[in-house]
């Protein structure tokens, strides 16, 4: 649909023109710094920041009912900037001009109902929105298209060159760091720092395709982010972990698209996520707060973050009920099967409290809870989804392990209505599919393979054939059609298939 065939009321609206006036906040001093510069923490206190829109205020003067409007409508739009995160222009990054923006088909991923048989046995009404679905398979990819696209504006008004782009990571941020970057080299370079065996091969494969510089060091993912900060402090490059407060905003379109996939009822919802170094979490309280105080939803919907066992510092702190006794933690981590959430000290964790502070503050009551999770829970609710038709991965897994958990404490009650993060595709953590199937998951797991879940590939030779083809060397004639005969005769017995009968 082109923009002047838009209805009367939203056309001036139809096409971002929100001039906001975007600054960098600190959490802990409150200090305000501008966006020419690509700040990580504050250059005072060394605390992280949250960027700001000082014109956050006229947005509330459209009225609700027009910004859902003009969100229905935009979705129309065939312009490519707007065919991403950057839907929610106004809210996302109102000064990035929509020639600088990259869009590589990130956002707008499914929500998927899950079947009656699933939903019984979890117990609660749910989807699963499948962020795997995401151009390098992970949700990552809503932070790196906003935190690219505010580098490539800067490259392009002149204000840095030669950009080099690092991150640590567990393995889709370097995925999706790499595959941004490699779209606007040679201005951008990637960079990215990975714990030595902590990723899969597939994710280990993502940057190297996309021409990073990929280096493995020994340790754990806090390992990284501690050589990744100190490359940030003493070098000129550009950080693309978390810290940097522009994934965040990026992020924030996951709750903006929920909100538009459930016609902006959000009465009785509850937003499931798993975390890791708690940057999705922050975008996704971040993402409802902005929408509920323009007026754009009515009702905060509640939030559930889930950790496993193995990695709990955010649950860790919030057992403690009085808020003035808490008191952060970082924890060691132990193995775990949802490994991109594998991370003892997060980043994000001032957000998180100052977050949750005013989520529950504006809802007039608790709305973010958190629970704890089994390595073997993560792993189970993972295969029973994914043999109920999703393609959720560990994280997935975790969420809805997270979810039930909540039911079962009567966090969730029995009206409420989930939406699971699968943060990213199960193919990208496949191996511990399998090794769950071979019984080959390291003891330190604690996980053992339900016979129920377990499959393999069954290899037919049936073992009256002398000849069977191979790679280069096809049968022909008799042989031939002995092999098929004999072949699928095997495969009908294993499968107890009954004959046709012939006419
Ligand atoms: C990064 C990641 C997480 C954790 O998200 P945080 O923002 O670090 O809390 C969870 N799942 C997957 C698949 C991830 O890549
Ligand atoms: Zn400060």
């Amino acid at each position: 649909m082109k923009p002047e065939d838009f209805p009367q009321e939203i056309k001036p609206f139809i096409l971002p023109n929100h001039d906001g006036e975007l600054i960098y906040r600190c959490l802990g001093c409150g200090k305000q710094y501008g966006i020419e510069k690509l700040l990580y923490t504050c250059p005072d206190c060394k605390q992280v920041l949250l960027i700001y829109d000082l014109k956050f205020e006229s947005l509330k003067k459209i009225p609700g009912s027009i910004w859902r409007k003009i969100f229905d409508y935009r979705k129309m739009l065939t312009i490519p900037a707007l065919k991403g995160i950057y839907l929610y222009h106004e809210f996302i990054g109102p000064m990035i001009p929509l020639d600088t923006v990259i869009c590589l088909g990130e956002g707008h991923t499914p929500v998927v109902e899950a079947n009656n048989f699933l939903q019984k046995k979890a117990g609660v009404r749910f989807y699963f929105k499948n962020d795997g679905q995401n151009p390098s398979a992970s949700f990552k990819d809503r932070g790196m298209a906003s935190a690219l696209s505010y580098i490539n504006c800067l490259v392009r008004k002149g204000y840095v060159s030669d950009v080099l782009a690092i991150c640590a990571s567990t393995g889709d941020t370097s995925a999706s760091a790499a595959l941004y970057a490699s779209f606007i080299q040679p201005d951008v370079k990637s960079a990215v720092i990975l714990p030595h065996k902590k990723v899969t091969p597939q994710q280990l494969a993502q940057p190297l395709g996309s021409g990073a510089a990929v280096f493995e060091i020994p340790g754990v993912f806090d390992d990284c982010m501690k050589v990744v900060e100190a490359l940030s402090e003493n070098y000129n490059v550009a950080l693309l972990n978390s810290k940097n407060a522009w994934r965040i905003l990026g992020q924030e379109s996951y709750s903006y698209e929920i909100a538009q996939a459930f016609e902006y009822d959000m009465e009785n919802r509850v937003v499931v996520v798993p975390i890791g170094n708690a940057g999705n979490i922050t975008a996704v309280m971040n993402g409802f707060l902005k929408f509920y105080e323009t007026g754009i939803i009515a009702s905060l919907p509640k939030i559930l973050g889930v950790q496993s066992e193995h990695a709990n510092p955010v649950y860790r702190y919030y057992l403690e009920p009085d808020a003035a006794k808490r008191k952060f933690e970082p924890v060691i981590v132990k193995p775990s099967v949802a490994q991109a959430a594998m991370i003892g000290n997060p980043v994000s964790m001032p957000r998180v409290i100052h977050l949750v502070d005013v989520y529950n503050r504006m809802s007039g009551k608790q709305n973010v809870f958190f629970v704890e999770v089994t390595e073997q829970s993560i792993m189970d609710w993972e295969l029973l989804a994914n043999r109920n038709g999703h393609i959720a991965c560990t994280h997935g897994g975790e969420s809805l392990a997270g979810l039930v958990e909540a039911r079962r404490q009567r966090i969730v009650g029995e009206n409420d209505i989930a939406i699971v993060d699968s943060t990213a595709h199960a193919i990208k953590f496949s191996g511990f599919q399998e090794k769950y199937f071979e019984k080959s998951l390291p003891a330190e797991f604690k996980i053992s393979s339900n016979p129920e879940l377990v499959n393999a590939p069954v290899y037919i030779q049936p073992e009256r054939l002398a000849k069977v083809p191979a790679p280069g060397k096809p049968l022909q004639g008799d042989d031939f059609d002995q092999f098929v005969e004999q072949t699928s005769k095997e495969i009908a017995k294993r499968l107890s298939l009954k004959k046709v009968p012939k006419a």
